[in-house]
């Protein structure tokens, strides 16, 4: 059973995403040699180590502090005098 798993982030032009390689016959695990992006084929959305996905989930995080900001600067207005 061979599954393609494809990067999430590399395109490469005129073939889409780019395939991802299988890290080893007895493990799951498909690497992207591009930019070293890991993903299970059960879990393609997963984040991993490597850089993109650490910005992903900086950027993420980012969007949720300020997101919570902005929800205890509405809390925070007085809604009576
Ligand atoms: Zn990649
Ligand atoms: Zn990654």
């Amino acid at each position: 059973m061979s599954r393609e798993v494809l990067c999430r982030y590399c395109i490469t032009a005129g073939f889409g995403f780019r395939p991802m390689t299988k890290r080893s016959v007895d493990t799951e695990e498909y690497v992207c040699l591009g930019c070293g992006h890991r993903a299970q084929p059960d879990n393609p959305h997963s984040l991993c180590a490597c850089s993109r996905c650490e910005s992903v989930e900086r950027n993420f995080l980012a969007k949720f502090r300020n997101e919570v900001r902005t929800h205890e600067f509405v809390a925070a207005m007085p809604s009576k005098c």
